[in-house]
């Protein structure tokens, strides 16, 4: 279960959960970025597509001592990821190199399995064929695929930047695996008005994640199921922190 597969570069994303503000903005560049239809009855839950989905968490507290905080959850793209495994037809897998958890549309049979796995909850069933309202289907992104109705998909940390990044590391003659942070950002990272929201490659020291990753306020979701997560949070509030495993309370934190 714990089988950690060291690769040179490794993508992961830190969350600053006291500087987000809830605004939804991540949830709403993920949905153009990546070509998400809006759904004729957005207040369907169980049926919504949310790569990125922002939560409301609180302190438990009656006002005057209620607190709240935001927490964006992305696919935390797993070092041992549970949806992997269990595919039937791999249609989805762990990537070599960065590390990012890939989705194959034409392959996917729709079995949901890995739905079924995956303990966050970051993988979506596409119920609908994707829509657009007339005029609004000039907004579609270039970069990203559609999906018809029927298959599994989730966030992959915006992979088609990265490609893009490699290609351009390719052109310029800089080493694909050492590229600058600032060449490959994923869309909700760019439009978080906060800042809340930092990537890049763990194993580079030039990169901002490589330090905030192991502040000591840094937490992951779930962190017992021994997934390795490569999403971190940061929250000075110990209250946050402590809503990330689920502990009963005959368990030790
Ligand atoms: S968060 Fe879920 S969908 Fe993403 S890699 Fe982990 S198990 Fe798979
Ligand atoms: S729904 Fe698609 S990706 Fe998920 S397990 Fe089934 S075939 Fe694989």
């Amino acid at each position: 279960m714990h089988n950690h597969i060291d690769f040179e570069t490794r993508y992961v994303m830190c969350v600053d959960i006291d500087k987000c503000t809830g605004c939804g903005a991540c949830m709403v560049s993920c949905q153009a970025e990546n070509n998400i239809a809006p759904m004729e009855d957005g207040s369907n839950k169980l049926k919504t597509l949310t790569w990125m989905l922002v939560y409301e968490l609180n302190n438990g507290k009656n006002f005057p001592d209620r607190e709240v905080a935001y927490l964006p959850r992305p696919c935390m793209q797993c070092e041992n990821p549970a949806c992997v495994p269990v595919c039937p037809v791999v249609a989805t897998a762990k990537d070599e190199e960065g590390g990012i958890v890939s989705q194959i549309y034409p392959r996917c049979i729709g079995c949901r399995y890995c739905m079924a796995a995956c303990p966050y909850h970051a993988r979506y069933f596409g119920w609908f064929d994707p829509k657009w309202p007339e005029g609004m289907d000039k907004t579609l992104s270039p970069m990203t695929s559609t999906r018809p109705r029927g298959v599994v998909e989730k966030c992959n940390f915006c992979h088609t930047r990265l490609m893009n990044a490699r290609q351009r590391a390719r052109q310029e003659g800089v080493d694909p695996l050492k590229m600058p942070e600032d060449w490959y950002q994923p869309a909700c990272v760019e439009s978080c008005p906060s800042g809340a929201i930092t990537f890049g490659d763990i194993n580079n020291p030039e990169h901002k994640v490589h330090e905030l990753a192991h502040s000591k306020y840094a937490f992951r979701l779930l962190e017992k199921l021994g997934m390795d997560p490569q999403v971190y949070y940061i929250s000075r509030r110990e209250w946050v922190r402590k809503q990330a495993d689920h502990h009963t309370a005959e368990e030790k934190h």
